[in-house]
């Protein structure tokens, strides 16, 4: 049984999907947390940062890439943006299969809590 989001990745389950190539896919979060708010993924499956293997390195850096795609097309690069991928469920990580938050469009608080 696929993991939630490889089966958006594959088009199995609908989403609004924003970007994709063969390495990643973007789709809007189906509970934004903020005015814009994105969710990155690779399409290979990996679980958590934890999971993450040197050979898999590459896909974090198209994974920021996209983001920074993404700031810029919606708008929110200048007035600035966050990026942040939970690890585990002390993190708030509900979806095992890892992903890259991009968020935007409201000031953002920091620390994050
Ligand atoms: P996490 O809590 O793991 O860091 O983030 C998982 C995110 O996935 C949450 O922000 C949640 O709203 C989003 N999400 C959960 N289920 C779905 C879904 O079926 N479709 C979409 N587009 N987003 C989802
Ligand atoms: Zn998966």
């Amino acid at each position: 049984m696929e993991c939630l989001f490889c089966q958006i990745a594959r088009q199995k389950i609908p989403a609004a999907i924003c970007y994709e190539d063969d390495f990643i896919v973007a789709f809007d979060d189906i509970a934004p947390r903020a005015p814009q708010h994105k969710l990155i993924i690779p399409r290979e499956h990996i679980a958590t940062l934890n999971d993450l293997k040197p050979d898999q390195a590459i896909l974090i850096g198209k994974i920021y890439l996209v983001a920074k795609q993404l700031a810029a097309e919606l708008k929110i690069a200048e007035a600035g943006y966050r990026v942040v991928m939970n690890c585990n469920e002390g993190a708030g990580q509900s979806v095992f299969h890892i992903h890259a938050h991009l968020l935007g469009g409201r000031e953002m608080k920091w620390p994050p809590g």
